[in-house]
C-alpha cells in the first residue's frame, strides 16, 4: 500500500481542505432520470476521450500521495455500465482510502459481490420511488424489482454501510416521503433525501419543485420522530434548534430515530447549502478536474495525461484548480449561473 508520509494538505483560498474525490467513470447511463439526464438527443462521449482505467488509477494515485485524501467514490453516469468495472475498483483498492460507489443499483445483483471481492466497500444505492409505475416513469425503465434485488444484493455482499439517495420532486413523488424512510428502517439502511437541483439535463429545474430539506424532516419526524445528530468534526454550533444538527464536512445532515430505528439524512444543497464545510473535487469521466458541482470552469487533467506530464505537473494542475474553488453556489440568487453540464456528465 502506497504511503501517504509527506503529502501535504490540499487546501483552497478559503481554507477548505479536499479530503475527497469523486470520480466519474462514464458519462453513459442505462437509466433517463428526468431530474439528470435530457430526456431526448442524448449525446455520449466518444469513447477515445474517456480516461483509461490506468489514467483514472494515476491521477486518484496522486491525489492520495501528494495531499493524502481519504475518501473516493466511484460515480458516473451510471458507473456499473463502464465495462470490468471490478478491476478498476481493484487498481483504486490499493490505494489507503475508504472507497465507495453511488449507482442505480439495476445490475447490482450480479455486481455487487465481485466489487465486494474487488475492495470496494461502500454503496449508496439511488431509488426514487417505490411504486413500480412511477418507479418507470422517473427513470424511464421499469426496473424496481431489479434495482431493489441490487440492494439486497449489496447487503448480502457486505458493502457497508448500504445508503439510498432519494431525490425529491415537488409534485412528483414527494408524496413517498415516509414510505421511503419507513423502507430504509425496515432495510436497516439509511435514506438520503436530495434536494433538486438545477443540474437536470432539460433545464427544467424550478425553485417550486424543490422539497424543502426542512419540510422532508418534519413529514418524517411526525410519524417516526427522530432527533439530529451532531457530527463529530462538527462546528461546533450545538445550539441549534431541534430538528437543526450543527454541520461537519458530510453533506447529510443525519437524523437518529429515537426509536432506535437507525438513522436518515437530508441533503439541503439549495436551502441551506453545506458549501462552507465542503470538502470534495470531482474528475469527469473524460478527465476534467471541478471545483465544484456548480463550478463553471474546470482545468483538463487529461491533457497533461496525455501530453506526458509528469506527477509532478499533474499536482500542479490540481492545486491550481483547487486555488480556483469559490465560497459557494448562488442557487436561487440572480447572480446563479448554471453550470454548462447536467448531473450525469459531471458524477454526482
Ligand atoms: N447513476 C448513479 C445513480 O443514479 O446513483 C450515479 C450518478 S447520479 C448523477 C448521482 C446522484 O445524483 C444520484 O443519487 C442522483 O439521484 C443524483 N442526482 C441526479 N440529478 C440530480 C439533480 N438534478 N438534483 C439532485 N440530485 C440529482
Ligand atoms: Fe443515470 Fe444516475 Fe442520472 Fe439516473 S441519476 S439518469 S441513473 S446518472
Amino acid at each position: 500500500m502506497p504511503s501517504t508520509t509527506g503529502a501535504i494538505a490540499l487546501t483552497d483560498s478559503f481554507g477548505r481542505q479536499v479530503h475527497d474525490l469523486r470520480i466519474s467513470v462514464t458519462d453513459r447511463c442505462n437509466f433517463r432520470c428526468t431530474y439528470c439526464m435530457p430526456q431526448e438527443d442524448v449525446r455520449w462521449l466518444p469513447r477515445a476521450e474517456i480516461l483509461t482505467f490506468e489514467e483514472i488509477e494515476r491521477v486518484a494515485r496522486v491525489f492520495v500521495e501528494r495531499f493524502g485524501i481519504t475518501s473516493v467514490r466511484v460515480t458516473g453516469g451510471e458507473p456499473t455500465v463502464r465495462a470490468h468495472l471490478p478491476e478498476l475498483v481493484a487498481r483504486l483498492a490499493r490505494l489507503p482510502v475508504e472507497l465507495s460507489m453511488t449507482t442505480n443499483g439495476a445490475t447490482l445483483d450480479h455486481l455487487a459481490l465481485p466489487l465486494k471481492n474487488a475492495g470496494l466497500h461502500r454503496v449508496t444505492v439511488s431509488c426514487d420511488s417505490l411504486r413500480p409505475d412511477r418507479f418507470a416513469s422517473i427513470t424511464g425503465r421499469d426496473m424496481l424489482p431489479q434495482v431493489l434485488a441490487g440492494l439486497d444484493a449489496a447487503l448480502n455482499a457486505g458493502l457497508a454501510p448500504v445508503k439510498v439517495n432519494s431525490v425529491l420532486v415537488r409534485g412528483v413523488n414527494d408524496d413517498e416521503v415516509v414510505d421511503l424512510a419507513a423502507f430504509g428502517r425496515e432495510r436497516g439502511v439509511e435514506v438520503r433525501f436530495i434536494e433538486f437541483m438545477p443540474l437536470d439535463g432539460d433545464g427544467q429545474w424550478s425553485l417550486d419543485r424543490v422539497v424543502p430539506a426542512q419540510e422532508i424532516i418534519e413529514r418524517v419526524d411526525a410519524v417516526f420522530p427522530v432527533a439530529p445528530v451532531v457530527p463529530e468534526a462538527s462546528n461546533g454550533d450545538r445550539a441549534n434548534g431541534h430538528l437543526r444538527p450543527s454541520r461537519g464536512p458530510e453533506p447529510a445532515d443525519r437524523y437518529r430515530y429515537l426509536d432506535g430505528g437507525g438513522h436518515v439524512g437530508v441533503v439541503a444543497s439549495v436551502t441551506r447549502p453545506f458549501c462552507s464545510n465542503c470538502d470534495r473535487v470531482r474528475l469527469t469521466a473524460e478527465g476534467s478536474l471541478r471545483s465544484c458541482l456548480f463550478a463553471v470552469r474546470e482545468r483538463d487533467l487529461r491533457a497533461v495525461l496525455r501530453g506526458g506530464g509528469s506527477d509532478d505537473d499533474l499536482a500542479g494542475a490540481i492545486v491550481a484548480e483547487v486555488a480556483t474553488k469559490w465560497a459557494g453556489h448562488a442557487i436561487g440568487k440572480v447572480n446563479f449561473v448554471r453550470p454548462a453540464r447536467s448531473m450525469s456528465q459531471i458524477g454526482g
